[in-house]
């Protein structure tokens, strides 16, 4: 990052948007690809993969730009028709990226290169060449449409409660109301909003499996399975260590969510765990911050000074320079993310605070992505590079989530202790439900011919096998049928991502196991981790990082231990 005697760091008001030229980047990626195909000289090849880099961190940032601008101010139409230039552009850029890939693979001097810069670039230009090809061009623009179609219906949806129309978020915050009756209500008005769209779901959903099916099979692949895999770029493990890990979760980690339950149930006071009920942990309604939403940059650099001893802290220099916008308003997109501008190496921080429970432990999240790819910067000439596959960057997010909890006073004063206990039980009662989310479009994409009905039977027992002991009443036939899964956007526009959020949480987890003993220790792998970006694969990075793989049964084993020690069940 910016440091002193530096650079100055500008300030994010003062750095302007262009559109990107997509005619000057074709032209410099035919004469990098013409460089490529004929030399022999490693740093002359290396120079010419350079100009193309440098083409494409402009134009990631200034796509990233045009995201934030538009989220921060969504009645700007500005960025708004200019996010559609990128719809094209950035199919165009796709392609134009493959084919520099492919020219560093084919490059006379590739082995002299692969020697001198690392394995990775070239494993990602072997994985992007198995994944795409000029016979599935158009079937990507269908399946991508049809994702938009998913999103756009639910962004679009109006449900009536008590008299209002809202739309899915709106209604979220009554879905864990403390009084009972309110959240049964709510509840129930969700069930018929998705019964509503049931039969919609279902032909979108078929359409997807089935042109997913068929781009897998033109790429020469057997199932979608396989092609979803690569994808998600998982270079060292396979569909079986994921459903090893599966079933270690089926064996001890529900069985501590059913004790959750248990208590649950004790605490709320009531004769039935229902289904609306599921949501309030606690009879007086989840822990919020004392500190209110304008405190939240203050607080935040603050926490981020204390835990990694650094004043002004990296949260603090993003927050001055206007680098974080926290809280909701209107005309404000929703959500929470941490997008990474390449030209100018700083993060920005998204996100919707609104004073509840959820707003610290999105900060810290947030912050978690921000840290790691200020720390990863300059570990890479490739850009490619710079951010690891998925998992791995969840870890760097959700470990802070975790090694947070000595610190949360800041935030929740005497309410601290309730919020690392609430934090620790969702997280708990999480790992079953990512999982659930795993092995059905493991069950979907590997049996591409079923019916609809028979997807929302499948998705029924495997609440069985993962929520057993769920009640439903007649209030919710959408949910009893097995239709819950209709929720989930992954499910629909990011297949086969979601089990990665779970492989993060086991590793997150030993470091806030090691935590409790060593913070210092627990630290100084998390910066090991983070500073590592994506110069490797998931499970070497976190092996340098001195992190056990979360396939392995005895870790598991030893985190479910000392998660229900903490949580005194
Ligand atoms: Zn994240």
């Amino acid at each position: 990052m910016y440091e002193a005697g530096m650079e100055l760091m500008p300030f994010f008001k003062n750095i302007k948007y262009v559109r990107p030229s997509v005619e000057e980047f074709t032209e410099v990626v035919r004469e990098v690809r013409l460089k490529l195909m004929t030399s022999q000289d490693p740093d002359q090849a290396y120079e010419a993969i350079m100009e193309y880099e440098k083409q494409l961190s402009k134009f990631d940032t200034a796509f990233a730009l045009c995201m934030i601008l538009h989220d921060l101010d969504t009645s700007n139409e500005f960025y708004g028709d200019e996010l559609e230039f990128f719809d094209e552009a950035n199919a165009a850029v796709a392609e134009l990226c493959s084919a520099v890939l492919t020219g560093i693979l084919n490059c006379p001097c590739a082995d002299k290169l692969r020697e001198k810069y690392g394995d990775m670039i070239f494993k990602k230009a072997v994985n992007q060449k198995e994944i795409i090809s000029k016979e599935v061009i158009e079937d990507l623009a269908k399946e991508s449409s049809l994702e938009n179609d998913y999103s756009q219906i639910q962004s679009e949806a109006e449900i009536m409660f008590r008299g209002k129309s809202l739309n899915l978020s709106q209604l979220s915050v009554y879905l864990e109301a403390t009084n009972r009756k309110v959240r049964k209500e709510a509840h129930a008005a969700l069930d018929s909003y998705y019964m509503s769209k049931k039969e919609t779901f279902d032909k979108i959903y078929d359409d997807m499996v089935k042109i997913r099916t068929t781009i897998a099979k033109k790429l020469g692949f057997n199932t979608f399975t396989e092609l979803g895999y690569k994808r998600m770029e998982r270079y060292d493990y396979n569909a079986e260590d994921v459903r090893k890990f599966r079933d270690n979760v089926v064996k001890y980690i529900v069985p501590i969510t059913t004790q959750i339950r248990k208590l649950q149930k004790e605490r709320l006071e009531v004769d039935e765990l229902m289904f609306y009920d599921l949501p309030s942990l606690f009879r007086k309604g989840n822990p919020t911050p004392i500190v209110p939403g304008e405190g939240y940059e203050r607080v935040a650099g603050d926490f981020f000074h204390k835990i990694f001893g650094v004043d002004p802290s990296f949260f603090d220099v993003l927050s001055e320079h206007g680098f974080t916008d926290l809280l909701s308003r209107k005309a404000k997109s929703t959500g929470g993310y941490c997008m990474y501008l390449e030209d100018y190496a700083i993060p920005f921080i998204f996100m919707n605070g609104n004073g509840t429970a959820d707003d610290v432990a999105t900060i810290v999240h947030e912050g978690g992505h921000a840290y790691a790819a200020i720390k990863s910067a300059e570990v890479t000439p490739f850009i490619e590079c710079l951010s690891p596959t998925l998992e791995t960057c969840e870890i760097h997010s959700t470990s802070m989530e975790f090694l947070s909890y000595p610190f949360m006073d800041m935030f929740y004063g005497d309410k601290a202790d309730q919020y690392r206990e609430l934090h620790m039980t969702q997280a708990l009662l999480f790992l079953p439900y990512g999982c659930m989310v795993d092995e059905y479009q493991h069950i979907v994409y590997d049996n591409p011919d079923m019916t609809p009905d028979e997807r929302h039977a499948a998705w029924k027992s495997l609440e069985e096998k993962y929520q057993p002991g769920i009640n439903y009443d007649e209030n919710h036939p959408f949910h009893a049928m097995g239709g819950a899964w209709m929720k989930k956007d992954h499910i629909f526009t990011t297949p086969f991502y979601y089990i990665d959020y779970c492989l993060a949480h086991i590793c997150a987890l030993q470091l806030w196991d090691e935590s409790r003993e060593d913070m210092k220790s627990a630290l100084a792998k998390y910066n090991i981790l983070c500073g590592s970006g994506g110069t490797d694969t998931f499970l070497k990075l976190i092996a340098q990082a001195g992190l056990e793989s979360p396939f392995d049964t005895g870790v598991m084993k030893r985190l479910a231990f000392s998660a229900c020690q903490f949580l005194e069940l």
